[in-house]
């Protein structure tokens, strides 16, 4: 109430019914990071929001760590409240929102940048439409932020945060 988040972006999203529930207004936290992430699960597997939500709860968390979830037909999942910080980057929840895609390994079970054409649409227009809610400065896959800070939470084993998104985030065109 009365930030400067909701000064900005009540012009732009204030009559707009179809992302009012998202909840920019009143939001407490001020986001400026947007992070990729991919479940690195196999392209040739499905891995629902409920297999993503018992994942995450069998780390100890009551929701999914991210704030959405893009399935491979492309449908966006809204997995936790953007007002709550995530638990999807160890040192950079408290400024950015979290996006996973599903998939991101190939079906010989390695990295690769397996979304599907329906997954980038979705992620580009998300991404997008998060650029114009907030004062985005950067976007980037998790592999691209080191992970030594201290924070809470973090998602991915050690073993695949070498490798999230599996895809080169920063030369993707999310501008507009
Ligand atoms: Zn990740």
């Amino acid at each position: 109430m009365g930030n400067s988040l909701e000064g900005n972006h009540r012009s732009g999203f204030g009559d707009c019914g179809s992302v009012g529930h998202i909840g920019v207004y009143g939001m407490k936290r001020s986001v400026t990071l947007i992070v990729v992430h991919c479940t690195a699960t196999r392209v040739d597997a499905d891995f629902t929001q409920k297999d993503l939500l018992r994942s995450h709860k069998a780390r100890g968390m009551r929701m999914v760590g991210y704030h959405f979830y893009i399935r491979k037909d492309g449908f966006i999942w809204s997995t936790r409240p953007l007002e709550m910080e995530g638990a999807h980057c160890r040192g950079y929840n408290q400024e950015s929102v979290g996006i996973a895609y599903e998939g991101g390994l190939n079906e010989n079970g390695h990295p690769a940048d397996t979304r599907t054409p329906e997954q980038k649409h979705s992620l580009r227009v998300l991404i997008r439409t998060l650029k114009h809610m907030f004062p985005i400065k950067q976007v980037c896959g998790h592999r691209d932020l080191s992970f030594d800070r201290n924070g809470n939470g973090v998602v991915e084993s050690s073993e695949w945060l070498k490798q999230c998104p599996c895809f080169d985030v920063a030369t993707d065109q999310w501008c507009a």
